[in-house]
């Protein structure tokens, strides 16, 4: 295994639609090495534009699956949704360390996501079975719940702010709100920069330490 800070060329191995603006991109893994948590840099080939995606499938998996929210049609993302089999994408990475700490095991671990946020604890959760964790994730609509079924029953809490159903109707912060964070468990936030300054703000009234929580921004 390797890491590719240099561009390679992957081969697309299929695009799996979860909604009308969500998908599941999957290509080939090459010999990129990674952790749970990190994120690779794509391309399309003869387009200038390169984009983040945190890895979604496991670290055990052997290709690369990315979940892309859709933005609009002509944006980086749609254009990635055109992809099929067969096509080819310039790959990089990985960078980031936005990863479990060493005694994740041990630990208490919260993950609150907003969106396609999820995607990095999809990889966690699936490359570390016996990881402690409850994930807080915070969309509109109750099909949004992407892949939800390899959660373990009650560790995945839906926040949804359109439709009620879900495990939570409102929204994570308005959860959190409701119920006290734990000060000693350790923190993953990933979404987008206004949730993740309100839940910060939410656990430094709580008391968690600046050093339990760690933080991934999108957009
Ligand atoms: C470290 C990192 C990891 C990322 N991982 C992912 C990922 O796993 N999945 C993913 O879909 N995106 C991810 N992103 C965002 C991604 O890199 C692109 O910015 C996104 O796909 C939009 O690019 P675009 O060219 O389609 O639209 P642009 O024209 O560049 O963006 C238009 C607007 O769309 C909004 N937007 C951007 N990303 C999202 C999103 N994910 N959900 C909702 N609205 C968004 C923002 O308001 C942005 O200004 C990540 C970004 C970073 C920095």
């Amino acid at each position: 295994m390797e890491n590719l800070k240099e561009e390679k060329l992957a081969t697309v191995l299929g695009v799996r639609t979860l909604t009308a603006s969500a998908f599941v991109l999957r290509f080939e893994r090459s010999e990129l090495a990674f952790q749970a948590g990190q994120y690779v840099k794509l391309g399309i080939p003869d387009q200038p534009e390169r984009r983040e995606y945190s890895i979604y499938s496991p670290v055990t998996a052997s290709y690369l699956e990315i979940l892309v929210q859709l933005v609009d049609t002509a944006s980086f993302s749609f254009r990635l949704k055109q992809l099929r089999s067969g096509d080819h994408l310039w790959v990089s990475g990985p960078y980031g360390s936005f990863n479990l700490e060493d005694n994740y095991a041990n630990d208490e671990n919260i993950f609150i996501a907003s969106g396609t946020g999820i995607s990095p604890f999809h990889c966690m959760v699936l490359s570390y079975p016996r990881l402690h964790y409850t994930l807080l994730h915070g969309v509109r609509n109750l099909n949004e719940g992407y892949d939800r079924t390899i959660y373990r029953n009650g560790q995945y809490i839906q926040c949804t702010t359109s439709e009620s159903g879900s495990e939570f109707y409102g929204r994570v912060t308005d959860y959190l709100r409701k119920h006290k964070p734990d000060s000693k468990a350790h923190y993953y936030l990933c979404g987008n920069r206004a949730m993740i300054n309100e839940v910060r703000d939410l656990l430094m009234a709580a008391d968690v330490p600046a050093i339990n929580m760690h933080v991934e921004i999108y957009f």
